[in-house]
């Protein structure tokens, strides 16, 4: 009886998951500042905690927005198999091949980073130092986002494969146990990309490579623990939470090969390097006294309202679109 009500509560509480975790987002950017050359750091730095505070910021909006929700993924596998040939690089190809409501139905991530990264590329010509601390924290987000193999896959969740929580797991749980204590995140300068396209494309496709290792091992692991030692009960946030046991957690991330630290690592690369690749391409405005600046202004009624609104919307609405549980 004792047993089978533990049983029931086990099964009633909820796995946790969010894109790339707010935990690895908030890594992310942090760890991609110091990637970047003196003339950016200068003012990127002292705006460190701002940058890794809204690396969530659009996952948050997904509350509050429609169309937000497929600015972070994309079902690569809808377009065949790999690589994917039948789907064009380029927007307006793409719209032209597979019309705009179709496109958005499987996900825009590669292009909406493009727009993003357009708009940051003008805040810079702007020398909006606002402007760019947000769009520069968000694009890191969404260039994210993109390495996560199950943002390129429409089994996102595991769903079609009876691993309902996977991208938690992969995304969420493993980083916060390891990334701290055990993964390196020493990662050579930010690089300038002449065809950023490109390089999101073929991010994009290692993604989708990746994403059925991700998914048959956690099935093959599972097949080898009991399955009463794949889930634990964990403080966390101060709240008794049903996750994946360490035990489980550790198992996996062996069995990847360290494929999540690589993931990572090559997410703060991009991110970093999309940074830089906007500030070039803007003209390398000197941004010394930009900083200056920040410090004396205080942010805009616009921006604190814009920022009430999606946590307002975070904490109180469901989620619009695609949830991973
Ligand atoms: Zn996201």
């Amino acid at each position: 009886m004792v047993r089978s009500i533990l049983m029931a509560l086990v099964l009633s509480l909820p796995c946790y998951a969010q894109a790339w975790g707010f935990f690895a987002h908030q890594k992310i950017n942090y760890y991609a500042v110091f990637l970047l050359p003196p003339e950016m750091l200068v003012f990127f730095k002292p705006q460190i905690d701002y940058l890794t505070a809204h690396s969530v910021d659009p996952d948050k909006r997904r509350y509050l927005l429609e169309q937000e929700g497929p600015r972070h993924y994309i079902d690569l596998d809808h377009y065949g198999p790999f690589p994917y040939t039948s789907l064009p690089r380029h927007w307006k190809t793409a719209v032209a091949a597979c019309t705009e409501d179709s496109l958005v139905r499987y996900g825009i991530a590669p292009w909406w980073i493009q727009v993003m990264l357009e708009r940051l590329t003008k805040a810079f010509m702007a020398k909006d130092s606002e402007l760019i601390l947000k769009t520069a924290a968000e694009l890191g987000h969404y260039v994210a986002d993109l390495h996560v193999p199950l943002h390129a896959c429409s089994n996102h969740n595991g769903q079609l494969t009876g691993q309902q929580g996977i991208h938690g797991f992969w995304e969420s749980r493993v980083p916060e146990l390891l990334a701290e204590k055990e993964w390196d995140f020493l990662i050579g300068p930010a690089n300038y990309y002449k065809d950023p396209l490109s390089l999101t494309w073929s991010r994009a496709l290692q993604s989708a490579a990746a994403a059925d290792t991700v998914l048959r091992l956690e099935k093959k692991l599972r097949s080898q623990f009991e399955s009463d030692q794949v889930y634990a009960f964990e403080e966390r946030n101060g709240q008794l939470t049903r996750q994946f046991s360490a035990a489980y957690t550790l198992a996996y991330n062996k069995l990847l090969n360290g494929m999540i630290e690589r993931r990572m690592r090559a997410s703060i690369e991009a991110v970093a390097s999309f940074w830089l690749t906007a500030w070039a391409n803007a003209g390398q405005p000197p941004l010394g006294s930009l900083g200056r600046d920040r410090h004396s202004q205080p942010l805009s009624d616009s921006t604190l309202l814009l920022w009430q609104q999606i946590d307002a919307a975070y904490k109180n609405n469901p989620i619009k679109g695609r949830e991973h549980d």
